[in-house]
């Protein structure tokens, strides 16, 4: 705790006692899968949309994941919109403060509730993620697969035991902070840690082996062709699309005081099914498929909507996106069309401008960073 109360990060959704629950719920949920560093200004902006349970239980869905776009995980952000909704129906608007009701919300699982009842209610509740998970397997030496129940159960019993009494929010914490800044994955910075003296790990030179992850999960890899649909606009032949040197970056579009080059180009655009993967999110239409059969497949598809393809590029861009359970390699290519009058309701032709008004697919947005501006 000393350690902690000098090295503590400066974040955005800390402050000093009791916090307020939503914003702790918030910031939890964000740091999912997402680095701090990502997190940080979408908190800021979030809470200046939403700065409290009744404003985001009001808000418009469409509202809700504008804010959230580019962060992923999508489901994130609707699961907690419908438990504030709860939380204002069932609760008058103040999160449980027990264990077992707020693990009824929807998206709130063991280490958010911890974390929440902790740090907001003062509870002597323990939030064990994967940081806590590595820590605590290094200093007790556990030489078992992290990844097991078995082990996630004997090292949360071994937290419980030495959870502070008094500040068992600023516990966790330290606990997250050791983890991320100091007992990190690969090479632990043992030269500055506060608990190298009984660590075991280090005390066996085993730092570098622990924890042991073992799994038998393999991700797979969809091949997914992308057409960037567009109309002739000006009659201009050239291409709206740039290879992006960083296919990873996600780019917000269009930028701030500069035009398309011709904003009279329409792009098509499709809203995925209300279920599933993405649900209700807008993409460029694409089909999974490696490039050859896919462009087939998709102009196939987009002549059933009465869309006729007249050209198609080579492609110009292979952008990867990771899901936690499939990985997309995406073919980008750039299609020309002409714009129909009639089309189904799922599918829209829009402005360069307009586009920014669409909820767009995070994988799809890395494509958005690809059209001239
Ligand atoms: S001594 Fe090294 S391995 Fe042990 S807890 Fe500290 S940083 Fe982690």
């Amino acid at each position: 705790m000393a350690w902690y109360d000098t090295h503590k990060r400066d974040l955005p959704w800390r402050s000093e006692g009791r916090r307020d629950p939503y914003k702790v719920w918030v910031s939890e949920i964000m740091l999912q899968q997402t680095r701090v560093e990502a997190v940080k200004s979408y908190y800021t902006n979030w809470m200046e949309h939403f700065p409290d349970i009744p404003t985001l239980a009001s808000a418009k869905e469409e509202d809700v994941m504008r804010q959230w776009q580019g962060l992923g995980y999508y489901s994130r952000a609707r699961n907690l919109h419908t438990a504030v909704r709860e939380v204002m129906e069932t609760y008058g608007g103040k999160v449980p403060d027990t264990r077992e009701g707020i693990c009824k919300l929807k998206g709130i699982g063991e280490y958010t509730a911890g974390a929440i009842l902790s740090m907001a209610y003062g509870k002597r509740e323990t939030a064990v993620d994967g940081n806590v998970l590595r820590v605590f397997a290094r200093i007790y030496k556990i030489e078992d697969n992290i990844l097991s129940a078995k082990v996630k159960k004997e090292i949360t019993a071994l937290v419980e035991a030495r959870q502070d009494a008094l500040r068992p929010g600023d516990f966790n914490e330290a606990l997250m902070d050791l983890g991320a800044t100091v007992c990190i994955p690969g090479q632990p910075r043992c030269e500055v840690c506060p608990l190298a003296d009984v660590c075991q790990s280090k005390r066996e030179g085993k730092e570098m082996e622990i924890p042991l992850r073992i799994t038998n999960k393999e991700v797979p890899v969809e091949p997914v062709t992308v057409f960037v649909v567009r109309t002739h606009g000006n009659g201009s032949t050239v291409s709206v699309l740039r290879k992006l040197s960083e296919p990873t970056g996600v780019r917000q579009w269009p930028m701030a005081g500069q035009d398309t080059a011709d904003p009279s180009i329409c792009y098509l655009l499709h809203r995925r099914p209300a279920k599933g993967l993405l649900a209700g999110m807008w993409e460029f239409p694409n089909c999974v498929g490696e490039a050859g059969s896919g462009k087939a497949a998709l102009k196939g598809m987009l002549a059933e909507i009465g869309v006729e393809i007249k050209k198609v590029s080579r492609p110009v861009q292979q952008i990867k996106h990771v899901f936690s359970h499939k990985i997309w390699q995406m073919v980008v290519c750039e299609a020309v069309a002409e714009e129909t009058d009639e089309l189904p309701s799922e599918w829209r032709w829009v402005t360069a401008e307009e586009i920014a008004d669409y909820n767009l697919a995070g994988p799809h947005n890395k494509i958005l960073g690809m059209i001239h501006q």
